[in-house]
């Protein structure tokens, strides 16, 4: 298994830390609102590596966290917390709003046939892990207060923003701009606020501190830990997570355990762009997966939409793309029913089947090469040299990880025409033709045709058709 690392931005080979095992943790949604089909082009990309892990017999903890409090309109530690301002929006309470939208979430997830991960961690639940870590980063001294709030202190590590290669020198440079006075570098960041610009702050705990909330970075780096362990093989997100969350869940991670490891692979998706650039919630037309459905699209077809493009390459979405992903899938679905009309898949494979098999995974352990993966298939299926009963076992096997339900499909079942006294009369005819009797056949076809039926003669044998 290959994987581009985006620490070093080079494809590497997978090595796990424990033997056969990943743990894997992946950014979960904000609940303030429904994800937009962009988000979850991010959320396939990481079902794909955890389903092309298991497929390569890794087990994987795939563990995903649900923010539902501290992650603030501005990724600087500005704006105010995304819950609490749909909150006073709608009328209804935080708690209502992320559990609205949780489910939500995980509805799309489901249609997507997105595995639900190993462990879904909620931030509201994780305040104790979280404060615990604010504690050893004070007694590490990594930490600072200014106006209340507790700070981490970018100055007391020696390798900020490695993974963003971020120029610090330049982001000094910037630092006029600032807004926050309290920070003693422009870099800073919020690990713990006490003193909100929101007064009604409806989420708010006990901490050593005083009566506040955490930052947005801090439930990443507590729960990945509590559930993964101080250092561990993957962490994924989207692209625009690198220069600021990541950046900081490293930093504050590193210098919590001491180490310089703390993951292994940074796995990163490209965005989804619109006629407005980046697909967000708040520009262009708002596309959730709700409405694609109700424009008459299966779900899967938003699947195979993000199957056509690498993940480390930018989609422009438009309805014409999303036209042919869906008559590309429906004839995938059409061709394995009329294959499972002919039998069943195949148990094993010949040489030749077996190539186009391994050609299949090995684009897909060579760092998710979908577009590449599909193309593979469509010519193995476009092969007349092989079997169906093997092309539908590829298909399947591929589907582990392509996740297009394509084992769920019914065979193609032909309507019966005719009733028992003609399908003898079909016999009668077929052995007529045989013993060369022509008459005899000429006749019956004469006799099936007044009752309605024509004989067609195919190179399965003679079937009859309504005429
Ligand atoms: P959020 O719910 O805003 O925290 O975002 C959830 C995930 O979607 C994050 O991993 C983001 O990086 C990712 N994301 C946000 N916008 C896009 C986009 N236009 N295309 C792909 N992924 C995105
Ligand atoms: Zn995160």
């Amino acid at each position: 298994m290959r994987i581009y690392n985006t620490m070093t931005r080079k494809v590497e080979e997978f090595v796990p830390i424990e033997e056969k095992k990943v743990g894997m943790y992946c950014c979960g949604p904000t609940v303030y609102n429904y994800a937009h089909i962009g988000n979850l082009r991010t959320y396939i990309f990481e079902d794909l590596l955890r389903r092309t892990l298991e497929h390569e017999g890794y087990k994987v903890k795939h563990v995903m966290n649900i923010t539902d409090v501290g992650h603030l309109t501005g990724d600087g530690d500005d704006g105010e917390d995304k819950l609490e301002k749909r909150g006073r929006e709608t009328g209804k309470s935080v708690w209502e709003i992320a559990d609205f939208y949780t489910k939500a979430f995980f509805l799309d997830e489901e249609r997507l046939n997105i595995k639900r991960p190993t462990v879904v961690c909620k931030a509201t639940d994780h305040i104790k892990e979280m404060i615990a870590l604010v504690e050893t980063l004070e007694k590490k001294g990594h930490t600072y207060i200014a106006n209340g709030n507790v700070y981490f202190s970018i100055d007391t590590i020696d390798d900020y923003g490695k993974l963003a290669r971020l120029n610090l020198d330049e982001l000094k440079e910037g630092a006029r701009i600032e807004v926050d006075s309290g920070k003693k570098n422009p870099k800073d960041f919020v690990l713990w606020f006490t003193n909100s610009k929101f007064k009604n702050q409806a989420m708010v705990w006990p901490s050593p501190w005083g009566v506040g909330y955490p930052g947005w970075h801090l439930e990443c780096s507590a729960m990945s830990m509590k559930y993964l362990g101080a250092h561990f093989d993957i962490h994924c997100g989207g692209i625009d997570a690198i220069p600021v969350h990541h950046t900081n869940e490293i930093a504050q991670s590193e210098a919590a355990n001491g180490i310089k490891n703390w993951v292994n692979y940074w796995c990163h998706g490209e965005f989804l762009l619109n006629d407005s650039g980046k697909m967000s919630k708040s520009s262009g037309e708002f596309m959730t997966l709700s409405l694609l459905i109700d424009k008459g699209y299966d779900p899967l077809d938003w699947r195979y939409f993000c199957l056509t493009g690498h993940y480390r390459s930018q989609l422009r979405f438009s309805y014409e793309s999303l036209d042919s992903a869906r008559s590309a899938r429906l004839s995938l679905v059409k061709k394995v029913a009329e294959m499972l009309g002919s039998g069943k898949a195949a148990d094993t494979l010949s040489e030749k089947g077996a190539g186009y098999e391994n050609e299949f995974f090995s684009y897909m352990t060579n760092d998710l090469r979908a577009p590449q993966a599909l193309a593979s298939l469509w010519s193995m299926l476009k092969d007349s040299s092989l079997k169906d009963n093997e092309k539908v076992r590829i298909l399947y096997d591929a589907d582990e990880i392509l996740g297009l339900r394509l084992s769920e499909i019914e065979p193609l079942k032909e309507e019966k025409v005719g009733g028992e006294e003609e399908e003898k009369l079909l016999q009668e005819r077929a052995d007529a033709k045989k013993n060369k009797d022509y008459k005899r056949a000429d006749e019956i076809r004469a006799i099936l045709l007044e009752r309605g039926y024509k004989v067609v003669d195919t190179p399965k044998g003679s079937v009859l058709e309504h005429v």
